[in-house]
């Protein structure tokens, strides 16, 4: 059994819809579906709308966002009957969202309406599917997908109770079910924060050992650039974990960064595809690694500060870096790079929301200067000690672009490098054109 899922822009059309449907029809599979594309935003422009109190607005968004639906409904099913129980659907899911329009809205409230896209999503298609014949089965997230008390994925609940629900299915091949959308450690909605279905894929490969984790998207696979921003990018075949797990968190939006987690610890290979070219490779991740010595992709991260801390105790002690990094533990602020000399650390951040707090401890070590809007560009690839001169081909890329910091060796698979943000454009296409010659 293969663990499938699909992207927003994979079902964003009725006719993309109907397309992922054909490509189910004779597979044995858990199919993991993200809402049509554009509804999250759209659910949590409402929340938004509904959180700062202009109620009436977000009203009006709702109804507009129904009228949407309805008009997918109609043009989705062929026959008058499935046409009324998608509109059935759509009507309840609707009124459900619309009654948290009267009351006291919370955070509580604001995760059950953005779950209501992948419901939706979910349901429509298995409805397809039933008009056409194709027997399914929808299994419903809420009832096995779980957060713990941290509000980290609990694998061990999604083990135990995602094989409860497929047992109560012996026989079925093909299931459906919702991305994204899970229950807390309180039974509460919740979520696996945004882009999180490729999570919800991985995490439910793991439990069930599926043979192939299958990520369906709008792109042949991961590109050797981010595809955004710079022209000629190429799909790479074959990556391994590590390499992909360190793309996909310096931002190649083709995965979620906690997706890899998962599928790494039980060895179960994932295959990024293109729904609207299916027959093109895409690309493989296994534990593997191939074209060893070789640089394989950049890709880069925005919305980053950069701290540094400059103390004159530093010299010749110890202990300070631990009492630096004891800050950042305390706030549950997870650093990205480091960079030291023998009288400061500079480190970076991509969460603000304790950064005063931050700072305040910090200048107890010495002057903190802090500098906004940076982004990193990660260079991934295979680099074996041996092998000479990767730094150098990166840097004499991009020797016209200002650097603030570098790291070069935390692991054999990625050198990082800070610039500021309105830089990053120009560094990822100085670094295609200086690494990949296009
Ligand atoms: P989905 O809706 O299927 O989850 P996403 O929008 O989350 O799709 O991810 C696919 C998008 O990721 C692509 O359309 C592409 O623009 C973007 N992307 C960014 N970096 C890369 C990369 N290195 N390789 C491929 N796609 C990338
Ligand atoms: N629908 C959610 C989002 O847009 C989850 C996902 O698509 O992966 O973020
Ligand atoms: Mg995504």
């Amino acid at each position: 059994m293969n663990v499938l899922k699909f992207g927003g822009t994979s079902i964003g059309t009725p006719e993309r819809m109907r397309h992922v449907a054909g490509l189910l029809k004779d597979r044995e599979a858990i199919v993991v579906l993200s809402a049509v594309a554009n509804t999250t935003d759209k659910l949590s422009e409402i929340c938004r709308l509904l959180i700062t109190q202009k109620r009436e607005l977000a009203v009006k968004k709702i109804e507009t966002f129904q009228t949407e639906y309805q008009q997918f409904v109609e043009s989705l099913f062929a026959t008058d009957s499935y046409r009324a129980k998608g509109n059935e659907l759509i009507d309840s899911h609707f009124e459900h969202i619309r009654s948290f329009t009267l009351d006291m809205f919370t955070s509580h409230e604001q995760r059950t309406i953005l779950a209501q896209g992948e419901l939706i999503s979910s349901s429509l298609l298995q409805f397809y599917l039933e008009e056409c014949k194709v027997q399914s089965v929808l299994l419903p997230a809420l009832d096995f997908m779980r957060l713990d008390e941290k509000g980290e994925p609990n694998p061990e609940y999604v083990k135990t109770n995602l094989k409860t629900e497929l047992a109560k299915h012996p026989g079925s091949r093909l299931f459906i079910t919702q991305g994204y959308i899970c229950r807390n450690a309180f039974g509460e909605i919740d979520n696996l924060k945004r882009g999180g279905s490729d999570t919800s894929a991985s995490l439910i490969g793991a439990a069930i050992q599926c043979d192939e984790i299958q990520i369906w998207t709008d792109i042949d696979g991961m590109h050797n650039n981010d595809p955004r921003y710079v022209k000629n990018t190429e799909s790479i075949q074959q990556l391994s974990f590590d390499e992909a797990a360190e793309l996909a968190y310096f931002g190649a939006k083709i995965l979620h960064p906690s997706s890899i987690g998962p599928a790494r610890k039980f060895n179960i290979p994932v295959r990024l595809l293109n729904t609207m070219k299916p027959e093109a490779p895409g690309t493989l991740i296994t534990r593997q690694h191939h074209k060893t010595g070789q640089i394989k992709a950049v890709a880069a991260k925005d919305g980053i500060m950069a701290i540094k801390i400059k103390s004159s105790r530093m010299l010749l002690a110890y202990g300070f870096l631990r009492r630096v990094f004891e800050v950042f533990e305390r706030y549950k602020t997870p650093i990205d790079m480091i960079s030291t000399s023998e009288v400061a650390v500079s480190l970076t951040i991509d969460d603000s929301t304790y950064l005063e707090s931050i700072k305040k401890e910090l200048e107890e070590f010495g002057t903190v200067e802090i500098d906004h809007d940076q982004a990193i560009i990660c260079v991934v690839g295979d680099f074996v000690a041996e092998s000479k001169g990767f730094a150098l081909r990166v840097l004499e890329a991009l020797k016209e672009i200002p650097i603030r910091m570098i790291c070069y060796g935390g692991s054999r698979h990625n050198i990082s490098l800070l610039v500021q943000s309105d830089l990053k454009v120009e560094a990822l296409n100085a670094l295609h054109r200086g690494l990949f010659g296009v």
